[in-house]
Protein backbone atom coordinates (compact mmCIF):
# COMPACT_ATOMS: atom_id res chain seq x y z
CA UNK A 1 0.00 0.00 0.00
CA UNK A 2 1.34 2.96 -0.93
CA UNK A 3 0.59 6.36 1.01
CA UNK A 4 -1.39 9.42 -0.86
CA UNK A 5 -0.69 12.37 -0.54
CA UNK A 6 -2.54 13.41 2.20
CA UNK A 7 -1.47 10.57 4.06
CA UNK A 8 1.74 11.56 3.98
CA UNK A 9 1.59 14.93 4.80
CA UNK A 10 -0.33 13.47 8.03
CA UNK A 11 2.40 11.04 8.73
CA UNK A 12 5.08 13.80 8.52
CA UNK A 13 3.05 15.83 10.81
CA UNK A 14 2.72 13.29 12.98
CA UNK A 15 6.72 12.67 13.08
CA UNK A 16 7.61 16.27 13.58
CA UNK A 17 5.30 16.53 16.64
CA UNK A 18 6.82 13.29 18.07
CA UNK A 19 10.09 14.18 17.85
CA UNK A 20 9.61 17.57 18.64
CA UNK A 21 7.24 17.30 22.25
CA UNK A 22 7.08 13.48 22.71
CA UNK A 23 10.08 11.95 22.89
CA UNK A 24 12.17 14.52 24.79
CA UNK A 25 12.62 13.31 28.38
CA UNK A 26 11.05 9.98 27.43
CA UNK A 27 14.25 7.83 28.81
CA UNK A 28 14.00 9.46 31.83
CA UNK A 29 10.21 9.14 32.41
CA UNK A 30 10.69 5.24 31.34
CA UNK A 31 13.37 4.63 34.23
CA UNK A 32 11.05 6.58 36.98
CA UNK A 33 7.33 4.95 35.37
CA UNK A 34 6.74 8.49 35.19
CA UNK A 35 3.03 9.21 33.32
CA UNK A 36 3.00 12.87 31.85
CA UNK A 37 -0.50 14.71 32.25
CA UNK A 38 1.04 17.10 30.10
CA UNK A 39 2.22 15.39 27.70
CA UNK A 40 -1.13 13.90 27.43
CA UNK A 41 -2.93 17.04 26.88
CA UNK A 42 -0.39 18.02 24.39
CA UNK A 43 -1.12 15.08 22.25
CA UNK A 44 -4.52 15.43 22.70
CA UNK A 45 -4.29 18.83 21.25
CA UNK A 46 -2.78 17.57 18.27
CA UNK A 47 -5.57 15.35 18.03
CA UNK A 48 -3.82 11.96 19.14
CA UNK A 49 -6.83 10.57 21.84
CA UNK A 50 -10.10 10.64 18.89
CA UNK A 51 -8.50 9.16 15.90
CA UNK A 52 -11.18 7.13 14.66
CA UNK A 53 -14.00 8.89 16.28
CA UNK A 54 -16.12 10.69 14.02
CA UNK A 55 -15.36 14.52 13.29
CA UNK A 56 -19.26 15.23 14.63
CA UNK A 57 -17.88 14.13 17.91
CA UNK A 58 -14.52 15.82 17.46
CA UNK A 59 -12.38 13.15 16.55
CA UNK A 60 -10.52 12.78 13.53
CA UNK A 61 -13.02 10.27 12.21
CA UNK A 62 -10.21 7.78 10.18
CA UNK A 63 -10.54 4.50 9.28
CA UNK A 64 -8.14 1.66 10.44
CA UNK A 65 -5.34 2.44 7.65
CA UNK A 66 -5.39 5.89 8.28
CA UNK A 67 -5.08 5.37 11.87
CA UNK A 68 -2.32 2.74 11.97
CA UNK A 69 -0.71 5.43 9.46
CA UNK A 70 -0.78 7.77 12.26
CA UNK A 71 0.06 4.82 14.91
CA UNK A 72 2.62 3.72 13.10
CA UNK A 73 4.23 7.45 12.36
CA UNK A 74 4.37 7.48 17.01
CA UNK A 75 6.09 4.28 16.85
CA UNK A 76 8.88 5.58 14.09
CA UNK A 77 9.19 8.90 15.81
CA UNK A 78 8.63 8.81 20.01
CA UNK A 79 10.57 7.20 21.97
CA UNK A 80 7.88 7.03 24.62
CA UNK A 81 5.78 3.91 24.31
CA UNK A 82 3.87 4.02 27.25
CA UNK A 83 2.14 7.11 26.60
CA UNK A 84 1.46 6.13 22.99
CA UNK A 85 0.28 2.63 24.80
CA UNK A 86 -1.83 4.86 26.91
CA UNK A 87 -3.65 6.97 24.07
CA UNK A 88 -4.39 3.74 22.22
CA UNK A 89 -5.55 2.03 24.81
CA UNK A 90 -7.81 4.86 25.63
CA UNK A 91 -8.72 5.29 22.12
CA UNK A 92 -9.49 1.68 21.07
CA UNK A 93 -11.08 -0.25 24.75
CA UNK A 94 -12.26 2.52 25.56
CA UNK A 95 -13.55 5.42 22.90
CA UNK A 96 -14.40 2.93 20.18
CA UNK A 97 -16.56 0.80 22.14
CA UNK A 98 -18.62 4.01 23.72
CA UNK A 99 -18.77 5.45 20.08
CA UNK A 100 -20.16 2.06 18.68
CA UNK A 101 -23.09 1.68 21.19
CA UNK A 102 -26.65 2.49 20.12
CA UNK A 103 -26.46 4.97 23.44
CA UNK A 104 -26.92 8.47 22.33
CA UNK A 105 -27.43 9.97 25.90
CA UNK A 106 -23.69 8.68 26.82
CA UNK A 107 -22.73 9.50 23.31
CA UNK A 108 -24.52 13.52 23.79
CA UNK A 109 -22.46 13.15 27.66
CA UNK A 110 -18.96 12.03 27.17
CA UNK A 111 -17.81 11.08 23.57
CA UNK A 112 -16.39 14.96 22.66
CA UNK A 113 -14.40 15.16 25.58
CA UNK A 114 -13.57 11.38 25.23
CA UNK A 115 -12.06 12.38 21.64
CA UNK A 116 -10.34 15.35 22.42
CA UNK A 117 -8.82 13.49 25.18
CA UNK A 118 -10.10 15.74 28.04
CA UNK A 119 -11.36 12.65 29.37
CA UNK A 120 -8.97 9.93 29.80
CA UNK A 121 -10.56 6.57 30.15
CA UNK A 122 -9.71 3.18 31.14
CA UNK A 123 -11.58 -0.18 30.15
CA UNK A 124 -11.98 -2.60 33.30
CA UNK A 125 -12.19 -6.16 31.79
CA UNK A 126 -9.49 -8.81 33.01
CA UNK A 127 -10.22 -9.63 36.68
CA UNK A 128 -8.04 -12.00 38.73
CA UNK A 129 -10.00 -14.79 37.89
CA UNK A 130 -10.82 -13.82 34.69
CA UNK A 131 -8.43 -13.32 31.64
CA UNK A 132 -7.74 -14.99 28.82
CA UNK A 133 -10.94 -16.77 29.42
CA UNK A 134 -12.50 -13.08 30.36
CA UNK A 135 -16.42 -14.12 29.71
CA UNK A 136 -15.64 -16.29 32.81
CA UNK A 137 -16.07 -12.75 34.49
CA UNK A 138 -17.30 -12.68 38.10
CA UNK A 139 -18.22 -9.08 38.62
CA UNK A 140 -21.89 -8.16 38.34
CA UNK A 141 -24.47 -5.59 37.94
CA UNK A 142 -27.78 -6.04 39.85
CA UNK A 143 -30.49 -4.13 38.62
CA UNK A 144 -32.19 -2.43 41.60
CA UNK A 145 -34.95 -0.02 40.21
CA UNK A 146 -33.48 3.01 38.21
CA UNK A 147 -29.87 1.68 38.98
CA UNK A 148 -27.37 -0.69 38.65
CA UNK A 149 -25.07 -2.39 41.60
CA UNK A 150 -21.54 -3.10 40.37
CA UNK A 151 -19.50 -5.90 42.50
CA UNK A 152 -16.21 -7.08 41.45
CA UNK A 153 -12.60 -6.77 40.84
CA UNK A 154 -10.83 -5.44 38.22
CA UNK A 155 -7.21 -6.08 37.56
CA UNK A 156 -3.60 -4.71 35.38
CA UNK A 157 -6.22 -2.04 34.14
CA UNK A 158 -4.26 0.73 31.79
CA UNK A 159 -5.15 4.33 32.89
CA UNK A 160 -6.83 3.28 36.00
CA UNK A 161 -4.51 5.19 38.44
CA UNK A 162 -5.08 8.44 36.14
CA UNK A 163 -8.49 7.86 34.45
CA UNK A 164 -11.52 10.06 34.76
CA UNK A 165 -14.19 7.66 33.37
CA UNK A 166 -14.10 4.08 33.45
CA UNK A 167 -16.01 1.44 31.00
CA UNK A 168 -16.51 -1.56 33.21
CA UNK A 169 -17.58 -4.79 31.78
CA UNK A 170 -19.94 -6.83 34.13
CA UNK A 171 -22.26 -9.82 33.85
CA UNK A 172 -26.38 -8.52 33.75
CA UNK A 173 -27.14 -12.44 33.55
CA UNK A 174 -24.50 -14.62 34.49
CA UNK A 175 -26.31 -17.67 33.65
CA UNK A 176 -26.13 -16.41 29.39
CA UNK A 177 -22.62 -16.37 30.04
CA UNK A 178 -20.68 -13.68 27.07
CA UNK A 179 -24.53 -12.63 26.15
CA UNK A 180 -24.90 -11.94 30.05
CA UNK A 181 -22.15 -8.84 29.96
CA UNK A 182 -22.85 -5.54 30.02
CA UNK A 183 -20.51 -2.69 29.31
CA UNK A 184 -21.45 0.39 32.14
CA UNK A 185 -19.87 4.00 32.50
CA UNK A 186 -18.67 4.67 35.76
CA UNK A 187 -16.82 8.26 36.65
CA UNK A 188 -13.86 8.22 38.44
CA UNK A 189 -15.94 10.07 41.95
CA UNK A 190 -18.56 7.00 42.02
CA UNK A 191 -19.12 5.79 45.48
CA UNK A 192 -18.18 2.13 45.86
CA UNK A 193 -15.30 2.29 42.89
CA UNK A 194 -11.95 2.54 44.14
CA UNK A 195 -8.33 2.20 42.00
CA UNK A 196 -4.90 0.75 43.09
CA UNK A 197 -1.98 1.27 41.66
CA UNK A 198 -0.26 -2.00 40.06
CA UNK A 199 3.66 -2.23 40.26
CA UNK A 200 5.90 -0.93 37.67
CA UNK A 201 6.02 -3.08 34.79
CA UNK A 202 8.72 -4.55 32.18
CA UNK A 203 7.86 -2.57 29.49
CA UNK A 204 5.34 0.63 29.15
CA UNK A 205 6.42 1.95 31.95
CA UNK A 206 5.37 5.42 31.73
CA UNK A 207 1.66 3.98 31.06
CA UNK A 208 0.02 3.81 34.49
CA UNK A 209 -1.97 0.94 35.50
CA UNK A 210 -4.32 -0.58 38.26
CA UNK A 211 -7.19 -2.79 39.96
CA UNK A 212 -10.28 -1.50 40.34
CA UNK A 213 -12.63 -2.49 43.53
CA UNK A 214 -16.39 -2.40 42.82
CA UNK A 215 -18.28 -2.58 46.27
CA UNK A 216 -21.68 -2.35 46.34
CA UNK A 217 -21.19 0.55 43.56
CA UNK A 218 -24.56 2.07 42.42
CA UNK A 219 -24.80 4.01 38.95
CA UNK A 220 -27.75 4.74 37.01
CA UNK A 221 -29.42 2.91 34.34
CA UNK A 222 -28.94 5.36 32.02
CA UNK A 223 -24.80 4.15 32.71
CA UNK A 224 -25.38 1.15 30.76
CA UNK A 225 -23.63 1.31 27.34
CA UNK A 226 -25.97 0.19 24.94
CA UNK A 227 -29.09 -2.86 25.35
CA UNK A 228 -28.20 -5.62 28.25
CA UNK A 229 -26.40 -7.65 27.10
CA UNK A 230 -24.43 -5.94 24.36
CA UNK A 231 -21.20 -5.78 26.17
CA UNK A 232 -19.46 -9.09 24.68
CA UNK A 233 -20.37 -7.87 21.20
CA UNK A 234 -18.78 -4.51 22.18
CA UNK A 235 -15.48 -5.57 23.56
CA UNK A 236 -14.97 -7.82 20.47
CA UNK A 237 -15.25 -4.88 17.63
CA UNK A 238 -12.95 -3.07 20.27
CA UNK A 239 -10.30 -5.76 20.11
CA UNK A 240 -10.55 -5.96 16.64
CA UNK A 241 -9.68 -2.20 16.83
CA UNK A 242 -7.29 -2.67 19.51
CA UNK A 243 -5.77 -5.64 17.85
CA UNK A 244 -5.52 -3.81 14.22
CA UNK A 245 -4.05 -0.09 15.05
CA UNK A 246 -2.43 -0.15 18.20
CA UNK A 247 0.34 -2.83 16.50
CA UNK A 248 1.55 -0.40 14.30
CA UNK A 249 3.39 1.37 16.43
CA UNK A 250 5.57 -1.39 17.26
CA UNK A 251 6.13 -1.56 13.51
CA UNK A 252 6.98 1.98 13.67
CA UNK A 253 8.85 0.74 16.83
CA UNK A 254 11.17 -1.59 14.80
CA UNK A 255 12.04 0.53 11.75
CA UNK A 256 13.39 3.42 13.93
CA UNK A 257 15.19 0.57 16.07
CA UNK A 258 16.18 -1.01 12.59
CA UNK A 259 17.80 2.17 11.62
CA UNK A 260 19.87 2.37 14.83
CA UNK A 261 21.49 -0.99 14.45
CA UNK A 262 22.33 -0.33 11.03
CA UNK A 263 23.66 3.05 11.92
CA UNK A 264 25.94 1.38 14.52
CA UNK A 265 26.73 -1.69 12.76
CA UNK A 266 28.64 0.82 10.12
CA UNK A 267 30.05 2.95 12.62
CA UNK A 268 31.72 0.68 15.13
CA UNK A 269 34.80 -1.28 14.94
CA UNK A 270 36.08 -4.72 16.08
CA UNK A 271 38.94 -6.41 14.59
CA UNK A 272 39.86 -3.41 12.34
CA UNK A 273 36.64 -3.72 10.49
CA UNK A 274 32.99 -2.57 11.25
CA UNK A 275 31.26 -4.73 12.93
CA UNK A 276 28.29 -5.19 10.29
CA UNK A 277 31.55 -6.52 7.69
CA UNK A 278 30.56 -9.62 9.36
CA UNK A 279 28.11 -11.87 8.28
CA UNK A 280 26.88 -12.78 11.83
CA UNK A 281 25.55 -9.75 12.61
CA UNK A 282 24.50 -8.54 8.97
CA UNK A 283 22.63 -11.54 8.49
CA UNK A 284 20.89 -10.24 12.44
CA UNK A 285 20.25 -7.05 10.43
CA UNK A 286 18.70 -8.20 7.63
CA UNK A 287 15.92 -11.07 9.57
CA UNK A 288 15.35 -7.49 11.52
CA UNK A 289 14.53 -5.89 7.98
CA UNK A 290 12.39 -9.30 6.97
CA UNK A 291 10.52 -9.09 10.32
CA UNK A 292 9.60 -5.19 9.78
CA UNK A 293 8.79 -5.73 6.36
CA UNK A 294 6.26 -8.66 6.46
CA UNK A 295 5.11 -6.91 9.41
CA UNK A 296 4.14 -4.25 7.85
CA UNK A 297 2.69 -6.03 5.40
CA UNK A 298 0.05 -8.06 7.56
CA UNK A 299 -0.74 -4.65 9.21
CA UNK A 300 -2.09 -3.08 6.27
CA UNK A 301 -3.87 -6.29 4.77
CA UNK A 302 -5.62 -6.46 8.21
CA UNK A 303 -5.93 -2.67 8.00
CA UNK A 304 -7.64 -2.69 4.33
CA UNK A 305 -9.82 -5.45 5.26
CA UNK A 306 -10.96 -3.29 8.15
CA UNK A 307 -11.60 -0.57 6.18
CA UNK A 308 -13.47 -1.96 2.91
CA UNK A 309 -15.71 -3.96 5.83
CA UNK A 310 -14.93 -7.53 4.78
CA UNK A 311 -14.19 -9.96 7.43
CA UNK A 312 -10.93 -9.35 8.98
CA UNK A 313 -10.43 -11.30 11.96
CA UNK A 314 -8.31 -14.04 11.05
CA UNK A 315 -5.69 -11.25 9.26
CA UNK A 316 -5.81 -8.99 12.23
CA UNK A 317 -4.90 -12.12 14.15
CA UNK A 318 -2.08 -12.66 12.27
CA UNK A 319 -0.81 -9.34 12.02
CA UNK A 320 -1.21 -8.91 16.23
CA UNK A 321 0.49 -12.23 16.85
CA UNK A 322 3.24 -11.91 13.59
CA UNK A 323 4.15 -7.99 14.95
CA UNK A 324 4.16 -9.07 18.79
CA UNK A 325 7.01 -11.79 18.21
CA UNK A 326 8.34 -10.11 15.66
CA UNK A 327 9.06 -6.68 17.74
CA UNK A 328 10.16 -9.07 20.40
CA UNK A 329 12.99 -10.54 18.82
CA UNK A 330 14.09 -7.28 17.07
CA UNK A 331 14.51 -5.96 20.50
CA UNK A 332 16.31 -9.23 21.33
CA UNK A 333 18.81 -8.81 18.28
CA UNK A 334 18.93 -4.74 18.62
CA UNK A 335 20.01 -5.35 21.95
CA UNK A 336 22.82 -8.35 21.23
CA UNK A 337 24.33 -5.52 17.94
CA UNK A 338 24.44 -3.23 20.51
CA UNK A 339 26.83 -5.57 22.89
CA UNK A 340 27.13 -3.95 26.74
CA UNK A 341 25.76 -0.83 25.59
CA UNK A 342 22.59 -3.04 24.39
CA UNK A 343 21.97 -3.57 28.06
CA UNK A 344 22.89 -0.24 29.21
CA UNK A 345 19.17 0.83 29.86
CA UNK A 346 20.03 4.86 29.16
CA UNK A 347 20.71 4.25 25.47
CA UNK A 348 17.42 3.26 24.76
CA UNK A 349 18.28 0.58 23.15
CA UNK A 350 16.53 -2.05 25.11
CA UNK A 351 13.06 -0.31 24.94
CA UNK A 352 11.83 -1.93 21.82
CA UNK A 353 11.94 -5.63 23.62
CA UNK A 354 10.73 -4.38 27.24
CA UNK A 355 7.86 -2.37 25.20
CA UNK A 356 6.98 -5.35 22.60
CA UNK A 357 7.31 -8.58 25.70
CA UNK A 358 3.88 -7.13 27.21
CA UNK A 359 2.42 -6.98 23.48
CA UNK A 360 2.27 -10.86 23.81
CA UNK A 361 -0.20 -10.98 26.13
CA UNK A 362 -2.36 -7.78 26.05
CA UNK A 363 -4.89 -7.57 23.12
CA UNK A 364 -5.60 -11.38 23.84
CA UNK A 365 -1.88 -13.37 23.74
CA UNK A 366 -0.04 -14.59 21.37
CA UNK A 367 -1.23 -18.08 22.12
CA UNK A 368 -5.27 -17.09 22.26
CA UNK A 369 -4.61 -15.40 18.64
CA UNK A 370 -3.65 -19.11 17.36
CA UNK A 371 -6.30 -20.16 18.88
CA UNK A 372 -8.65 -17.78 16.46
CA UNK A 373 -6.40 -18.49 13.79
CA UNK A 374 -6.81 -22.36 13.69
CA UNK A 375 -10.56 -21.89 14.74
CA UNK A 376 -10.77 -20.32 11.20
CA UNK A 377 -8.62 -22.75 9.56
CA UNK A 378 -11.47 -25.25 10.98
CA UNK A 379 -9.48 -26.80 13.01
CA UNK A 380 -11.60 -28.85 16.49
C1 LIG B 1 0.50 -4.09 29.57
C2 LIG B 1 -0.88 -4.65 29.79
C3 LIG B 1 -1.96 -3.83 29.78
C4 LIG B 1 -3.24 -4.33 30.02
N1 LIG B 1 -4.31 -3.47 30.02
C5 LIG B 1 -5.56 -3.96 30.26
C6 LIG B 1 -6.70 -3.08 30.29
O1 LIG B 1 -6.58 -1.87 30.06
N2 LIG B 1 -7.91 -3.60 30.58
C7 LIG B 1 -8.09 -4.92 30.83
O2 LIG B 1 -9.22 -5.33 31.08
N3 LIG B 1 -7.02 -5.78 30.83
C8 LIG B 1 -5.78 -5.33 30.55
N4 LIG B 1 -4.70 -6.18 30.53
C9 LIG B 1 -4.89 -7.58 30.89
C10 LIG B 1 -4.79 -8.51 29.71
O3 LIG B 1 -5.94 -8.40 28.92
C11 LIG B 1 -4.57 -9.92 30.28
O4 LIG B 1 -3.29 -9.94 30.90
C12 LIG B 1 -4.62 -10.99 29.19
O5 LIG B 1 -5.92 -11.14 28.70
C13 LIG B 1 -4.13 -12.35 29.71
O6 LIG B 1 -4.78 -12.70 30.90
P1 LIG B 1 -3.94 -13.15 32.18
O7 LIG B 1 -2.89 -12.13 32.44
O8 LIG B 1 -4.89 -13.45 33.26
O9 LIG B 1 -3.18 -14.47 31.73
P2 LIG B 1 -3.85 -15.93 31.63
O10 LIG B 1 -5.12 -15.88 30.89
O11 LIG B 1 -3.81 -16.57 32.98
O12 LIG B 1 -2.78 -16.66 30.70
C14 LIG B 1 -1.52 -17.14 31.19
C15 LIG B 1 -0.87 -17.94 30.06
O13 LIG B 1 -1.71 -19.04 29.69
C16 LIG B 1 -2.00 -18.98 28.31
N5 LIG B 1 -3.35 -19.46 28.04
C17 LIG B 1 -4.51 -19.17 28.70
N6 LIG B 1 -5.55 -19.77 28.12
C18 LIG B 1 -5.07 -20.45 27.05
C19 LIG B 1 -5.65 -21.27 26.03
N7 LIG B 1 -6.95 -21.50 25.96
N8 LIG B 1 -4.82 -21.83 25.10
C20 LIG B 1 -3.48 -21.59 25.15
N9 LIG B 1 -2.89 -20.83 26.07
C21 LIG B 1 -3.65 -20.27 27.01
C22 LIG B 1 -1.87 -17.49 27.94
O14 LIG B 1 -1.65 -17.32 26.56
C23 LIG B 1 -0.70 -17.08 28.80
O15 LIG B 1 0.51 -17.44 28.16
C24 LIG B 1 -3.42 -5.71 30.26
C25 LIG B 1 -2.30 -6.55 30.26
C26 LIG B 1 -1.05 -6.04 30.00
C27 LIG B 1 0.14 -6.99 29.98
Amino acid sequence: MEPNAAQRERVQAVLDFARGRLSPGARERDAAGTFDRGLWNEAAEFGLAGLPIPEAWGGSGYDAVDTMLVVEALGKACEDGGLVFSLCAHMFASAVPIWRARAPELHARYLRDIAAGTLICANGTTEPGAGSDIYAMKSTARRAGDEYVLDGTKCFITNAPVADLFLIYAMTQPERGFLGVSGFLVPRDTAGLRVTTEHAKTGLRTSPWGSIFLEECRVPASARLGPEGSGAALFNESMIWERACLFAYYVGAMERTLERCVEHARSRNQFGQSIGAFQSVSNRIVDMKLRLETSRLLLYRAGELHRSGKRCEEAVALSKLWISEAAVQSGLDAIQIFGGAGVATDTGIDSLMRDAVPSRIFSGSSEMQRAIIAKMLGLP
